[in-house]
């Protein structure tokens, strides 16, 4: 069985297709979003969801989040003693999604569509289908988020009966994605993507957190994003800086109240401050849609529909932006936190050829250019350091391209050719993606021709040979492994050690979250309502080890309604 994920930044989806339509899988909680966050406990189990999210404020040196931010890099995080790269912590992610989706199917599941923002590098596409195979998930293809946004819309309009041109708007937890699509006679074409790897919910966050720190005086270290090893302080204002912002979408002004050094702290954010704080952001929303539309060569006025997606597109400035944008207000008929999961399952029914998809084709777009460093010579002189684009963002995929060049000097025996993706002229400017060598026979340059082909797939990654055209023999066409990516030694190296670590059983997902959710409400409190907290967490904690039914749902339930209770207290 094939299913479809969406592995979000923040929240993360596994979807079916199963009689004809997308079905979105529930968790152990009966919940669809599960939070990309993970927690290590103390009998060395994995949380993974809303227990460790709750746990990511009372235990945040043991718990990561945000860690999609990392795919590709090979930084680490450190949960304990131990540290995981992004790619391992995203593959128990995708390992609670697969029990979720083989409970839900009562079947087992080997293979994954999984959608990955569309500017995601080769390095962190690679990383993805390496966090699959971690989970023991075959990943065969890895699908552009707005392409999958675009899929599940288009199939709804298709089944309507319209065709024409759509644009999609995802605003995520992290990242920031325009696609242009048109849709005609069941072919659904991406024209065009732009966007921003590094704009997305959490920072409009970031921009809150700030804003209270200098409002409320406070005063606790900045950090540089959401991800683990924070201070249990820096999680708390996070949390109360989400809040703050999706109260905002609901009021005119949300309370943020922050306990910290024995005082609380506290500031009142309205939406003209929120506004104010997040217009460098909402400013920076404008050049992905310029570019995208630019490429598609599709006019604004000539779109039939804009469509929302991610999360973070709830927030009313940034609806307010895309109806100035656009001059109309967007289409919302599939819920945003949803849509990029429901085209995966798309995706999965496409890959297994459903009948019911017969009539659909999906083409796709390479999001950024592709190429290698170059000399360029003018005049007298020359000039190193330059990007020759091979690929042009926006080529329809998959694309094979040759480009023939020369060596720099005469009796050169080798020559490194320097791959690179990005817009800039100079390579410096530019992502590094790898290099691979070419021996030659020593011969005037002018006598030499090497030819470069880049071959792009419609996952997104790239393969790339050279070939002296004289000498003929030598070819190599694997790029240089990049320092981000595992070596498949390596993954097997970590995929024994993830082993080790095993998920709760799933019956016992409810308790676990309530328990991490006390320990959340005991750090947040104070005096008598830490002190009923620790009694009633202790009632709880005795009756689950004694394995005493009745006594741990009625101490559950205290402890819930305990815990509303005082939330809401705090609230107020
Ligand atoms: P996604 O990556 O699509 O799951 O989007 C998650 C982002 O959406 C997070 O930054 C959330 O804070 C944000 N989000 C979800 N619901 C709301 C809401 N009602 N108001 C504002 N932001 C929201």
């Amino acid at each position: 069985m094939i299913i479809g994920i969406d592995l979000g930044t923040t929240n993360s989806l596994a979807s079916v297709w199963r009689d004809g339509e997308a079905t979105l899988v529930p968790n152990s909680l009966g919940e669809v979003l599960t939070p990309s966050v993970v927690s290590l406990d103390r009998n060395g189990d994995i949380l993974v969801g809303a227990a460790a999210r709750e746990r990511m404020v009372s235990h945040p040196q043991h718990s990561a989040a945000v860690f999609k931010r990392m795919m590709g890099t090979g930084r680490t995080s450190t949960l304990g003693d131990r540290s995981f790269r992004a790619e391992e912590l995203s593959s128990l992610v995708l390992r609670a999604l697969k029990a979720d989706a083989e409970a839900f199917l009562g079947m087992p599941v080997e293979e994954a569509v999984i959608t990955v923002p569309a500017y995601f590098n080769d390095a962190q596409r690679k990383a993805t289908k390496i966090a699959g195979e971690l989970a023991g998930l075959r990943v065969e293809r890895v699908l552009n988020e707005p392409t999958a946004a675009a899929l599940a819309y288009g199939l709804h309009e298709q089944q309507a009966g319209r065709d024409g041109k759509i644009l999609v708007f995802d605003l995520g937890g992290g990242t920031f994605d325009v696609s242009v699509i048109d849709l005609f006679d069941g072919v659904m074409e991406v024209r065009a993507t732009a966007g921003d790897n590094f704009l997305g919910g959490e920072d409009f966050d970031s921009a809150i957190m700030d804003w209270f720190r200098e409002t409320a005086r406070i005063d606790i270290p900045l950090q540089d994003d959401a991800s683990s090893s924070g201070s249990s302080a820096h999680m708390r204002l996070r949390r109360a800086a989400e809040q703050a912002r999706r109260a905002l979408g609901v009021e005119d002004q949300a309370v943020m109240e922050f306990e910290i050094d024995g005082r609380t702290a506290k500031a009142v954010l309205d939406a003209a401050t929120f506004l104010r704080i997040s217009e460098p952001l909402l400013d920076r929303l404008r050049k992905p849609v310029a570019r995208a539309l630019a490429d598609s060569r599709i006019r604004r006025e000539d779109l039939s529909h804009i469509v929302l997606a991610g999360g973070a597109t709830r927030m009313p400035a940034v609806r307010k932006l895309a109806a100035t944008l656009f001059g109309r207000f967007p289409l919302q008929t599939i819920d945003p936190d949803r849509v990029v999961a429901l085209g995966a399952a798309v995706q999965a029914g496409l890959k297994t050829r459903d009948k019911a998809l017969s009539d659909v084709v999906l083409t796709d777009v390479a999001p950024y250019t592709l190429g290698i460093e170059v000399v360029e010579s003018f005049g007298g002189g020359s000039a190193s350091g330059r990007l020759l684009p091979i690929i042009e963002r926006n080529t329809v995929v998959p694309v094979s391209r040759v480009q023939t060049v020369t060596p720099v000097h005469d009796f050169q025996p080798q020559v490194n050719v320097r791959i690179y993706q990005g817009e800039s002229r100079l390579v410096k400017d530019n992502i590094p993606l790898g290099k691979l060598m070419l021996e030659l026979q020593p011969r005037r340059r002018e006598e030499q021709t090497i030819e470069v082909r880049f071959t792009y797939d419609i996952n997104g990654l790239l393969e790339v040979s050279a070939r002296s055209m004289i000498d003929g023999v030598a070819e190599r066409i694997i790029i240089e492994q990049h320092a981000g990516v595992l070596s498949a030694d390596e993954i097997k190296e970590k995929m024994a050690a993830l082993a080790h670590l095993k998920l709760p059983a799933r019956e016992a997902a409810r308790n676990r979250l309530l328990l991490a959710r006390a320990e959340r409400a005991y750090e947040e409190s104070l005096g008598s309502h830490r002190e009923e907290l620790a009694r009633c967490i202790a009632h709880f904690e005795a009756a689950l080890a004694n394995e005493e039914q009745q006594a741990a749902a009625m101490s559950g339930a205290e402890l819930e309604a305990m815990i509303d209770r005082i939330e809401a207290a705090q609230k107020r």
